[in-house]
């Protein structure tokens, strides 16, 4: 019994034991079944997320596909565009550019209709170039095309069109005129606003119409424009200039004849005055010659009234005779016809010889006389007695207009081998209307001296001529009541310089 029941605790020992070791051995396997389950899951999951990422990337790979073949196309084409521009843009002809246009829609534009269409002057479009179309189908076009008031009225405010973007009637419209499925239409501007219209398309879709093509029509339309614009352009500016060279030619041609009949009358008037000069010199010889015998009482004594008239004969005589001469040297000068005798001469002993001749004048108003210079003056080839005339004129006009007490001013000075003369005087100046006219024959200002002093107004023109004569020019500054300036030139020459010169118009007269 005792037995029995050791067996009994130990079997219940063992038996507890044994529980224990499989109560432990089955609580390690579940542990272990439940870190699969979780490893399993976190499996599945990167399962998942690899087979989302390999969708992504087909996806991926699909869409780069597209859009290298999207560039690839746009590249192409703006290479196409960059030729045509260059193309078009090298010519200025108008006529030229539709032709290298339809060359270009054959070789470089991608699409199986163009067409270019431009307002000619009456504003009616017309087909300068096409591409796809017969001419009967591309005159239908036309015909419709114009027809469509609505679509002409949105092309013309610079609207572009395509079917991938064109509302859907707008759309049909189109495709009706073109007969063309797919298709772009971009209206051509300018400056001067809508010239033209520019259409392409595809009847087929084996290359639909994309954003892109929209795009690239729609410059190639301003670039059709831009060059139309400056072809127009230099074709006017060329007319214009064409106009502006055939009417100076004719002018040219106008005045030529106008100088020629000029010289031919001043050559007659110059004959004139010389003839008439002539046959009054020698009347008036007589007279004055008569009037001498008279006056020294070789035919008999004469009452002082008799005499004193005579007197006044002599003394308009000498001034008839004055008038006489300075006439026949102008004319002589205008012809050519004067003999210069140029010699050796100092011009500042020049001046102080005029400054002798006509000190008792000045002496008689009071004028101060100053002279200005240079401190050495070269030798000068001229004609002494005739340039004496000019400053013996141009003194004794600043005597005549200068009030008493003023001052006459004589200068001198060498620059770039020209003498520069000025004789300046205090005195009642010349107005500004006056100054362009005083070396016209016979002119003289109206003002209160002139009134009261005789003169001819040959003194002036008959110094320039002689200044002129010896290469130089003469102008006049002058400012009313401050007083004037009379300036003239003298290129220094030397004796070869005068015998060439006098060689060269030797020619020219024998020509
Ligand atoms: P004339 O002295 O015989 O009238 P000129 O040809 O010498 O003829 O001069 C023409 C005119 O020019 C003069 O009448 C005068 O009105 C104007 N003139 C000339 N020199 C002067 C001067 N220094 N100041 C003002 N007026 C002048």
């Amino acid at each position: 019994m005792e037995f029995s029941l050791i067996s009994l605790i130990i079997f219940v020992i063992v038996g507890f034991l044994v529980l224990s070791i499989l109560l432990y051995l089955i609580n390690a396997k579940s542990r272990r079944i439940n870190q699969y389950a979780l490893a399993l899951a976190k499996l599945k999951r990167s399962f998942n997320e690899l087979d989302e990422q390999a969708k992504l990337i087909v996806q991926t790979d699909l869409e780069l596909n597209k859009a290298q073949e999207e560039s690839d196309k746009r590249l192409n084409s703006l290479e196409a565009l960059h030729k045509i521009s260059r193309l078009i843009s090298t010519t200025l002809d108008e006529s030229e550019i539709f032709h290298r246009l339809d060359q270009a829609f054959s070789t470089d534009i991608d699409f199986e209709r163009g067409v270019v269409l431009i307002l000619d002057d009456k504003k009616q479009l017309q087909i300068q170039v096409k591409h796809g179309y017969s001419q009967d189908g591309a005159n239908f076009m036309l015909n419709q095309l114009q027809k469509d008031n609505n679509l002409m009225q949105a092309l013309m405010e610079g609207n572009t069109f395509s079917s991938a973007n064109c509302p859907l009637q707008r759309r049909e419209t189109i495709k009706q005129i073109f007969n063309t499925g797919h298709f772009v239409i971009a209206p051509i501007l300018t400056q001067v606003g809508f010239i033209g219209v520019v259409f392409v398309g595809n009847q087929s879709n084996v290359s639909p119409i994309t954003d892109g093509d929209e795009e690239l029509i729609s410059i190639l339309a301003s670039q059709i424009g831009q060059t139309l614009e400056n072809a127009r352009l230099f074709e006017e500016v060329y007319k214009s200039s064409q106009a502006l060279e055939s009417k100076v030619t004719e002018r040219t041609k106008q005045l030529q004849d106008a100088l020629v009949e000029v010289q031919n009358i001043s050559k007659t008037k110059s004959d004139f005055i010389s003839a008439v000069s002539h046959e009054l010199r020698t009347p008036l010889t007589s007279i004055k010659g008569y009037a001498a015998i008279l006056m020294d009482g070789k035919l008999g004594d004469i009452p002082p009234q008799v005499k004193e008239r005579l007197g006044k004969i002599n003394t308009h005589s000498d001034n008839l005779v004055g008038l006489i001469n300075d006439l026949l040297d102008i004319s002589r000068i205008e012809s050519g016809r004067v003999e210069m005798s140029f010699g050796r001469c100092r011009l500042d002993s020049l001046i102080e010889n005029v400054h002798d001749l006509l000190t008792p004048q000045m002496r008689d108003k009071n004028i101060d006389w100053q002279t200005d210079l240079d401190a050495s003056m070269p030798d000068m080839f001229l004609d002494s007695s005739q340039i004496e005339r000019v400053f013996i004129n141009l003194v004794g006009n600043a005597i005549k207009f200068t009030p008493i007490k003023g001052t006459i001013t004589v200068s001198a000075h060498l620059k770039d081998n020209v003498m520069q003369v000025q004789v300046t005087d205090t005195g009642i100046g010349i107005p500004e209307e006056d100054i362009r006219r005083l070396f016209d024959e016979f002119y003289r200002v109206e003002n209160e001296i002139n009134q009261n002093v005789k003169g001819t107004g040959l003194g002036l023109p008959l110094a320039k001529k002689l200044v002129e004569a010896h290469g130089g020019e003469m102008w006049i500054t002058s400012v009313v009541k401050e007083g004037t300036t009379f300036h003239f030139t003298l290129p220094v020459k030397t004796e070869e310089d005068i015998l060439r010169e006098r060689e060269e118009r030797e020619k020219a007269q024998k020509k």
